[in-house]
């Protein structure tokens, strides 16, 4: 056995030998953004890149400028191929009324679909709006979303089956994303209850406002980093179902609704975490203050917010720590806390548990045992009077869409599932 083993050594160390004294030759090429590439080569196969011939191992993708695709062929994995389609309009197929689609256009895996309300992207409802029926109003370079009117004509033509909606207009210059509350049965988590009688399920509408910024978004190479931002701003609008009103969490007590405070440590000393309800967050690691940036921490939902969500029992919310600060005379930047950027004085540290949560505020009700903890959400994306669909931003919502139920039992450490029907 051992005298294999060294055999095979003393062959590998042979060919590792060769390999050097063989040599290599560096050579650059440019990818499509213009970064220099630095690649290496085998010297005893006397090719060379750049002598317009094609040679071995040269390929369109290392060798463009010897390896030329033919005009109506793209390089595709370092062959030439022609790809399916560059537009829409390559996708025709003379029916009438099919809606055709191309996915991925101008790419190696761009692919046609037809009719793709139900081949490709069923999951996603596309609401027109129509010259009588109105869902945006304009008003001093300022846009404004019925929602009312909007509920009550995408429940004429839909089941109220949904918990969320997650509403993305086609429009750009809208005012920032926001939660519309329609029902809330929950008890003594801060607000009061929501009985919205013409709907059974729906518990909010969830507005964002993507439009602005979905092409930059699309075309970045790091999509799921992207999808992975955008969805916890999703999250982050379904978590205001729950999150954050309570009394008893310092600046909180009467002025801020909705958001944890940045001197308010969730994750009792981890850098590792943020809420996605906070901005920032500081915590006390060895005796120095640390504000954790949004920018660099992997973001889900604290135990806290977990709690009152009504996706895990009050025991297992550890202690939180509240930093208390000298008063800036600001008076947003003393309800909301320091950000990472400030210059700040801390003065003191104050403990405080689910037990003196639950004495401000009550317990929460239906406790956790009972309490609702799979969802199901529903994309719609709503395309303004006068405007056709916009097939990107459709293929952009539809990323977004097919990472929920996984980014989501992710953000909620698997207490609570969101399926998309
Ligand atoms: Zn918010």
């Amino acid at each position: 056995m051992n005298y294999k083993i060294k055999k095979n050594t003393i062959i590998f160390l042979f060919f590792l030998t060769l390999f050097f004294f063989s040599g290599c030759s560096k050579y650059f090429d440019y990818n499509q953004n213009g970064n220099v590439r630095v690649s290496y080569k085998p010297k005893e196969i006397d090719s060379f890149c750049g002598n317009n011939i094609k040679e071995f191992g040269e390929s369109c993708s290392n060798c463009p400028e010897d390896v030329r695709c033919l005009e109506n062929e793209t390089c595709c994995y370092g062959r030439c191929e022609k790809i399916n389609c560059y537009v829409d309009s390559d996708c025709e197929d003379e029916k009438a009324f099919s809606i055709n689609y191309c996915f991925s256009k101008g790419t190696c895996d761009s692919k046609c679909y037809f009719n793709y309300s139900e081949e490709f992207i069923d999951e996603i409802v596309v609401i027109y709006e129509e010259e009588e029926k109105r869902y945006f109003s304009y008003d001093e370079g300022y846009f404004d979303f019925k929602e009312v009117n909007f509920l009550s004509d995408f429940y004429k033509e839909h089941e109220d089956i949904y918990d969320f909606l997650i509403v993305a207009p086609q429009k750009e210059k809208l005012s920032s994303s926001y939660h519309y509350k329609v029902n809330s049965l929950v008890e003594n988590i801060g607000f009061p209850i929501y009985n919205d009688s013409n709907y059974k399920f729906l518990k909010s509408l969830n507005f964002l406002s993507f439009y602005n910024s979905y092409k930059a978004n699309l075309n970045n190479k790091n999509k799921n980093r992207y999808s992975e931002l955008i969805l916890s701003i999703v999250f982050h609008e379904v978590g205001h179902q729950w999150c954050c009103y309570l009394e008893g969490l310092g600046n909180f007590e009467y002025a801020l609704p909705g958001h944890w405070t940045n001197n308010l440590d969730l994750f009792s000393g981890n850098e590792k975490n943020i809420d996605i309800m906070s901005t920032n967050q500081w915590i006390k690691k060895d005796d120095e203050m640390i504000c954790n940036d949004i920018n660099f921490v992997s973001r889900g939902f604290s135990n806290l917010t977990m709690y009152l969500a009504g996706f895990i029992s009050k025991d297992e919310v550890g202690p939180l720590y509240l930093h208390r600060f000298q008063s800036y005379n600001n008076s947003s930047r003393d309800t909301w806390g320091p950000s990472c950027y400030d210059d700040v004085n801390f003065t003191k540290t104050e403990i405080i548990t689910i037990e003196d949560i639950i004495q401000k505020n009550g317990e929460r009700i239906p406790s956790y045992k009972t309490s609702q903890k799979d969802f199901y959400f529903k994309y719609v994306i709503v395309v303004p009077y006068g405007d056709t669909l916009n097939t990107d931003f459709l293929e952009y919502i539809n990323i977004y869409l097919t990472q929920t139920p996984q980014l989501w039992s992710e953000y909620t450490n698997n207490k609570s599932t969101a399926r998309i029907r």
